[in-house]
């Protein structure tokens, strides 16, 4: 044991991610796993040949840091032609490794230590961790359920003189809220009024099944003011490739190119050139169907959960379902996670890693973004559960 390998204070203050842990804990009991948010499905086959002929063109090198160009001039045209967004692929795009280097990155160029970020609670479990790694504070604004609505007083009185930002994921994950116009121009209002950055988190954008996505950034006096982080990953069904994006102010992508660069260098190659030709042009009737599909996955298991004693509401958009548990277990949120992983077979993620403080514990998040056959198989599991639970 040497004194010298002591980890860094940074690392003393977040714990490991428990998404992640419970895909683990979901194999060692070959559970089906509703845990992490991966699906289980294939690409799109464009996707997939794309990739292959990229690679056996021997795109293997760098790309440029920032992204190549034909994909920048992708993410531009997609940002342009669907949300009226002025967008320059060469000022305001990078292409980095996943949303989740995105929010990292954005963090570090943006954050100074003791600088205040507003973060909506529940939350995402990453922005914690980002915001403890570029030594800023996040400070947690509570959204209630059962309609976990943004209330401008609220946020407004969360704002403080060190605060620079304000993070909004929207459609959510956990809660599977779209922000409606209401609380968008509510978030815009005390930007503008309070100089504030909003940072979007929008990976979600293109799984909807209430409302309409409109991007923070299109809002009247907000492209200057908003940083809008999105990727392949979910829209693709791709999420082991590492491909995200982030749309900047031309004032700032310089810095969030550097941190980018001295994390990463860049995103994998060959599979930006994918991305590009996903993009070229954009294929409505996937994208359609991508909805569609997800909509009745999300209803298989939103019957299942309330069948088997579950509580929730079913989500607007994303591919996640918040439930509480109250009515089936006494136990925490994550002895019961634990417990349905091992009893029932079927893992959730404990509500608590969506909150900072003693919340989430009688829920459990699970994730739909899997083959039907999946979802029925989880929701027979439940089902004997719970009845078992009641004999
Ligand atoms: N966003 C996904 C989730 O919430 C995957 C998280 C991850 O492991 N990066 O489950």
């Amino acid at each position: 044991m040497t004194h010298a390998l002591r980890p860094s204070r940074r690392t003393e203050r977040f714990t490991e991610s428990v998404i992640r842990e419970m895909t683990r804990v979901a194999r060692e009991h070959d559970a089906v796993n509703l845990a992490q948010g991966f699906p289980d499905f294939p690409a799109p086959e464009r996707l997939k040949n794309a990739a292959i002929a990229a690679i056996h063109d021997d795109v293997n090198q760098y790309a440029v840091t920032w992204g190549a160009p034909r994909l920048r001039q992708g993410l531009a045209r997609w940002y342009t032609s669907r949300y009226g967004m002025e967008v320059d692929p060469d000022a305001h795009l990078t292409v980095t490794c996943g949303a989740t280097e995105a929010m990292a990155a954005v963090f570090l160029a943006l954050l100074n230590p003791d600088d205040e970020v507003i973060v909506l609670e529940p939350f995402y479990e990453n922005y914690g961790p980002d915001a403890l790694l570029a030594g800023a504070q996040a400070r947690f604004l509570p959204l209630d359920p059962p309609d976990y609505r943004l209330r401008e007083e609220r946020l407004e009185a969360l704002i403080s003189p060190r605060t620079r930002a304000v993070v909004l994921n929207t459609p959510n994950n956990p809660t599977g809220r779209v922000f409606d116009e209401e609380e968008m121009a509510a978030v815009a209002r005390l930007a503008q009024r309070h100089d504030l950055v909003v940072i979007t988190d929008e990976i979600y954008e293109c799984i909807l099944y209430e409302g309409t996505h409109r991007p923070m950034a299109a809002l009247p006096g907000m492209a200057e003011r908003t940083i809008t982080i999105s990727g392949a990953s979910k829209t693709y069904s791709v999420t082991g490739w590492r491909l995200g994006s982030i749309v900047a102010p031309a004032q700032i992508t310089g810095a969030i190119r550097k941190v980018h660069d001295f994390l990463t260098v860049g995103a994998p190659a060959p599979l930006q050139e994918a991305w590009a030709e996903a993009l070229d042009p954009v294929d409505e009737d996937y994208l359609a169907a991508l909805s569609q599909g997800y909509r009745a996955r999300r209803d298989l298991l939103v019957e299942g959960l309330r069948h088997a004693g579950f509580q929730c509401t079913a989500p607007q958009g994303a591919y996640y379902i918040l439930a509480d548990f109250s009515a089936l277990s006494e136990a925490d949120d994550t002895r019961f996670s634990l417990e349905l992983t091992r009893t029932a077979g079927v893992a959730p993620v404990p509500g608590s890693s969506f909150f900072h403080g003693d919340g989430g514990r009688s829920l459990v998040r699970f994730a739909f973004c899997k083959k039907e056959p999946t979802l029925e198989e989880g929701v027979r599991r439940l089902r004997d559960f719970a009845r078992a639970g009641s004999d």
